[in-house]
């Protein structure tokens, strides 16, 4: 049996540093948001705001992030995570982000939930030890 399916348009924005195309399928017209342009050779934060034709006015905030290789220890054991993370300009801070203030289910790719004993998003489970640049 055929099945005809009628055409599907995703909204996307495009970098305006370099280019490169992101969904934006959580955006709605009127709305004002901020990004990251996950091209790792671009890597720049941009503003943009989408108007009500879904046309989008886009400008770069001048702030860059750079691909990182993060250390953890699950505390109390000698379990060690090795991430991929990145640093959002040079002051960020990664011991109060990795240790408190990300969930630790965002550290992990396909990661769908995790829990120690009764809690189920234990921030605090991590000690942030490292973090190094990546070129
Ligand atoms: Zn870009």
């Amino acid at each position: 049996m055929k099945f005809k399916q009628e055409a599907i348009y995703k909204p996307q924005v495009m970098c305006p540093s370099c280019g490169k195309m992101s969904n934006i399928d959580y955006c709605k017209p009127g709305g004002e948001y901020t990004w990251w342009c996950n091209n790792d050779d671009c890597g720049r934060q941009y503003n943009f705001k989408i108007n009500n034709d879904w046309s989008v006015e886009s400008e770069p905030t001048g702030t860059i992030i750079t691909r990182t290789k993060v250390t953890l220890r699950v505390k109390d054991t000698d379990i060690l995570f090795v991430i991929m993370g990145r640093a959002f300009n040079e002051d960020h801070n990664d011991k109060y982000y990795y240790e408190e203030h990300t969930c630790p289910v965002n550290l992990l790719n396909d990661g769908i939930e995790v829990y120690d004993g009764d809690i189920e998003d234990p921030h605090g489970i991590f000690e942030y030890i490292s973090t190094e640049k990546l070129e």
